[in-house]
């Protein structure tokens, strides 16, 4: 006999945000009053999983995106031994988008994820955090969140540096074959 399926919890809400339909991808989150800088804007949820299983998943998605479905990266890294993978219907902060400048970072605090504002966010603005991707793969993840420190993929900021040298070699390369 097979187990009856619980059903999904309700979505997480905040008062700090509401949904929308975003400039840089799918859906968004935005901000629905004023958020002072430092605040818990929203707790990223999602189901806990081993690191063997985090591993299971990833390969999973890397096959999906080759078949042209949606890959999106949800896991977080909780501790050495548990990751959290928010690609679940009820975690709303899923739908925050990345931006190579965003107005919040994501933290760690006493075994939650929490999006937290870096800085003061206006009424109206998206909100967009670093979403920290390894420089592995980074030329699978585009980026159009426009803003001036954008390098056009997401990547961590301490990779950033990579992305660019990576994408002068390309060019330069292009070109040298071109003008043969
Ligand atoms: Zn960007």
């Amino acid at each position: 006999m097979t187990k009856p399926k619980a059903p999904s919890p309700a979505p997480t809400t905040s008062e700090w945000v509401r949904r929308g339909r975003s400039k840089i991808h799918g859906g968004g989150l935005y901000a629905a009053k004023a958020i002072p800088k430092g605040t818990r804007v929203i707790e990223y949820v999602g189901e806990r999983i081993s690191k063997a299983e985090a591993l299971r998943r990833e390969e999973q998605r890397i096959a999906a995106r080759a078949q042209g479905q949606d890959g999106c990266v949800y896991v977080f890294e909780l501790n050495q031994r548990i990751d959290l993978d928010g690609d679940v219907s009820w975690n709303t902060a899923r739908l925050a988008n990345h931006s190579c400048d965003g107005n919040c970072e994501t933290d760690v605090i006493r075994g939650k994820v929490w999006i937290i504002a870096v800085r003061d966010i206006a009424e109206g603005e998206e909100i967009t955090y670093d979403y920290g991707f390894d420089f592995k793969d980074w030329h699978l993840h585009p980026c159009l969140c426009g803003s001036e420190k954008c390098v056009g993929y997401i990547v961590h900021s301490l990779h950033r540096w990579r992305v660019r040298r990576a994408l002068k070699t390309q060019r330069v390369k292009i070109q040298w074959w071109f003008f043969r």
